[in-house]
């Protein structure tokens, strides 16, 4: 194989893993974003509790406030009774007191059960903070594999732009411009392999047979009648020593 060939399809291998390894780099904002939506679910579900322990507290405080006005009611018609002077004016105030009483009795009562739900919602407040802590210890440990996946990229991208300055110097001009107008117009591929059965690997497009036959001398640029990518050939594996072959 030609040294241009060689030097070509090294170019080649390390454009590609450069152009991996910058989509992966760049990808992981949104992997991250995407690991930390896992937390969404019960992030929610702690917040849901939450919000509905302290709509508990706000209704408890507010019959906590009706229970005392009730009461001041109270007291007030029992001083009132010591101050009346007919039986019936006695009656009527004693009606009133009981009335406000009941009143006391049944806020008191609605207080106690505003208790008793703040007590099962702080537990459902603790049940759910423990699958949340659960799942971020998790999402921690995916987001410390992510991290250490990006190190080794980044890391392979370094060396790998490394190299090409490297093989770049030691690259004919005018062959490394021709490469380069061919990745830039195919997808960043701008040399394969031909097929042993003639076809260029990439596009799939037949070679003429002189130029199929030139390919395989591998000793110069050859480019694909229809992408113009530069064609190189693999010649296929020279048979073992002392195998048997046998006729198809
Ligand atoms: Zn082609």
């Amino acid at each position: 194989m030609s040294p241009d060939l060689d030097r070509l399809i090294g170019l080649q291998q390390l454009d590609s893993t450069i152009d991996e390894a910058r989509r992966r780099v760049a990808a992981y904002p949104e992997r991250l974003a995407e690991a930390d939506l896992r937390l969404t679910g019960a992030k929610e579900l702690v917040e849901a509790a939450k919000a509905r322990l302290k709509d508990n507290n706000e209704a408890r405080r507010a019959l906590e406030k009706d229970a005392a006005m009730y009461q001041a009611r109270v007291s007030k018609f029992k001083d009132q009774q010591s101050a009346v002077k007919t039986n019936k004016e006695y009656q009527a105030v004693q009606h009133e007191t009981e009335t406000a009483q009941r009143d006391v009795s049944a806020a008191e009562e609605k207080v106690l059960e505003r208790m008793m739900e703040a007590d099962g919602i702080a537990a459902e407040i603790k049940q759910a903070e423990g699958v949340l802590a659960a799942q971020e210890k998790e999402i921690g440990a995916v987001k410390a594999d992510l991290a250490k996946e990006l190190a080794a990229e980044q890391e392979k991208l370094a060396k790998a732009s490394q190299q090409r300055e490297s093989l770049l110097a030691s690259l004919n001009p005018r062959l490394l411009s021709l490469f380069e107008q061919v990745s830039r117009v195919r997808k960043g591929i701008a040399i394969c392999s031909a097929t042993r059965d003639g076809l260029c690997s990439v596009c799939h497009v037949r070679l003429r047979p002189q130029v199929f036959q030139q390919v395989r001398q591998n000793d110069g640029i050859v480019q694909c009648d229809s992408c113009q990518r530069i064609l190189y050939y693999v010649p296929p594996p020279a048979p073992a020593e002392g195998a048997v072959t046998h006729p198809a």
